[in-house]
């Protein structure tokens, strides 16, 4: 069974990148640049945060972190991410998620400028990206694509199953199988016998959030099995997937395994839409 390595193909994808923003610079006197904005004081999402921005500077793009306090309000966030749809060096803005309990998703997600969504989840951006004209793709299925490309599967034609709906990961990777010529199955928490659908499938991407939900069983021999799913802290509790790898060795023609599958990919995509938005702007 081929396994495949997402830690190699982020790795690929971050060297590709290196001379883009060398050439940006060059042209625009300045790096491209991703600010982070933040609300409340949770520990884990300032780690996140600080891992994005040190993965920025690694490539030479510059990032800054944008801190508001837990008992910032809807209006003063708004009008953050209002100044920074404007401000001319701002190539790319994220919101870390989740928000304190009192503050609005939604307004984030209607508030900023598809030009500058680094993980093209808002939804002017997915707009864009479901009428086939993307500023960038959705972060977690863009880079499962590159995955697919980097071991050269072609999906053209395939027959494929996606496992779960959800607007960051399930719907936005059934749209790009679909644009890349595959003919798609979306299954959900309401789909009645599952792994009917699973098993006549080529390829299966599964993001259902539920820990070790499918197995060989569910699975045609020779299947491509890409797993999404990311359950457990990885610090000392073992980070696991939706899936039972192991029992796929030998039966599966190729998996990505958890971690080191789909997870490396979801940060570096992000590094590269923040390129791609910074080399869009200056091309206008
Ligand atoms: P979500 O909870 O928003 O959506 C899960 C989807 O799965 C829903 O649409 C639901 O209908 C479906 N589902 C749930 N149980 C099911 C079942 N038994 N059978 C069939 N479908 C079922 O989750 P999400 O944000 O889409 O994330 C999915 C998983 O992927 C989570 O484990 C999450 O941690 C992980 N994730 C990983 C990355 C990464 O970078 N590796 C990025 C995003 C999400």
């Amino acid at each position: 069974m081929l396994v495949l390595d997402g830690k190699v193909v982020s790795k690929e994808v971050r060297e590709s990148l290196v001379p883009r923003i060398q050439a940006f610079k060059e042209k625009s006197g300045r790096a491209p640049h991703l600010t982070v904005v933040i609300v409340g004081e949770d520990k884990a999402s300032h780690v996140y945060v600080r891992n994005k921005k040190t993965a920025c500077e690694a490539l030479g793009m510059t990032s800054t972190i944008h801190a508001l306090p837990a008992s910032a309000t809807q209006d003063e966030l708004n009008e953050v991410l209002q100044r920074l749809n404007v401000d001319n060096h701002v190539d790319a803005i994220l919101v870390q998620f989740p928000l304190p309990s009192h503050l609005s998703s939604d307004e984030v997600l209607k508030l900023v400028s598809p030009a500058k969504d680094a993980d093209g989840l808002t939804y002017n951006s997915l707009g864009y990206f479901f009428a086939g004209r993307p500023f960038v793709s959705p972060c977690t299925p863009a880079g499962i694509m590159t995955i697919l490309k980097h071991y050269k599967i072609n999906v053209e034609g395939m027959r494929t199953v996606v496992v779960g709906r959800s607007n960051i990961v399930g719907k936005p990777m059934a749209h790009m199988l679909m644009e890349a010529n595959a003919t798609v199955t979306l299954c959900h928490s309401k789909t009645k016998n599952l792994s009917e659908y699973t098993r006549q499938a080529d390829l299966v991407v599964v993001a259902a959030g539920r820990p070790h939900l499918l197995g060989k069983e569910d699975f045609k021999q020779g299947a491509i099995v890409i797993d999404v799913g990311m359950h457990g802290s990885g610090q000392g509790g073992k980070l696991m997937g939706d899936v039972r790898f192991e029992e796929l060795k030998g039966w599966a023609q190729a998996a990505s395994p958890v971690p080191g599958g789909v997870g490396p990919m979801t940060i570096t995509t992000l590094l590269q839409n923040t390129c791609l938005l910074a080399e869009k702007r200056l091309g206008k």
